[in-house]
């Protein structure tokens, strides 16, 4: 039994005084008997600069929020201007680190072989990779989106132990559904993480591949994310971009998780 999750990726959004009012207002909706849930972790992905004010409230009411960040460097320390390392962002409590998003892959040179450094940065900070895939319009054109999603967690995940493995989360995010209102039938989510899920079980067996959480991403709403779950057994959750901006669409996406 996996625990869902649903991440906000607020991408460069919301400075550190925005997170806090977002914060509180989140807090409060979720607190509202309407919105309670149970069944599934909450976390924020804010930029850098509002981790901090994110982890004093989280701390301060004892909300039961996660939070991690949307990058991290390969490197542990020294002279790397304008980077941060997973160590200070295990200090400052977060769980998750987004790794490998189409955002990054495209506006940094993040290739394969630097987000296998960002795994294993993260993982030996004691936190979790979200490893992010999925294809672009002109693979699923093609027909070959499977191959391509399976083919990102294969480059990524080869030389992990099982125990790092297990440690992992993947997001399925086709590029052409995020932030274009174009959201995955929920038999092609489904699918690609069935497809995702069985070439864990290959890798690593069955009992590390059933432990793995695996996401879905792209244009998700209150409106969709219902399907998207009732139909995806193996989706265990949702990373939301934009309706993880709006307090109260994100409280109740988690409250349809
Ligand atoms: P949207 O939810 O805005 O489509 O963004 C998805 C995403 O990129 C989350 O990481």
């Amino acid at each position: 039994t996996r625990i869902p999750v649903v991440a906000g990726n607020w991408k460069m959004n919301f400075d550190h005084l925005e997170a806090t009012y977002f914060v509180q207002k989140l807090a409060w909706t979720l607190r509202d008997a309407h919105f309670g849930f149970r069944h599934c972790e909450v976390t924020l992905m804010p930029p850098f600069t509002s981790i901090r004010s994110v982890q004093v409230l989280i701390e301060a009411d004892r909300l039961k929020l996660t939070y991690g960040a949307q990058a991290v460097s390969v490197t542990n320390q020294g002279a790397f201007t304008g980077d941060v390392s997973a160590d200070m962002l295990a200090k400052l409590g977060c769980t998750y680190v987004l790794v490998g998003h189409s955002e990054r892959r495209k506006y940094h040179p993040e290739d394969d072989a630097n987000i296998v450094d960002q795994v294993r940065a993260v993982l030996a900070a004691g936190m979790k990779p979200i490893l992010c895939v999925g294809e672009s319009f002109e693979e699923r054109r093609q027909g070959i989106e499977l191959e391509f999603a399976v083919g990102q967690v294969q480059d990524v995940i080869r030389d992990l132990s099982d125990k790092e493995a297990e440690q992992m989360l993947i997001a399925y995010e086709p590029v052409w559904a995020i932030g274009t209102g174009m959201v995955a039938t929920p038999q092609s989510a489904q699918q690609a993480a069935a497809a995702i899920r069985s070439h864990l079980t290959d890798v690593y067996g069955a009992s590390v591949a059933e432990r793995v959480r695996i996401l879905y991403g792209g244009s998700v709403n209150s409106s969709n994310a219902t399907q998207l779950m009732m139909e995806g057994k193996d989706i265990d959750g949702f990373l939301v971009g934009g309706a993880s901006l709006d307090a109260e669409e994100f409280a109740t996406i988690a409250r349809l998780t």
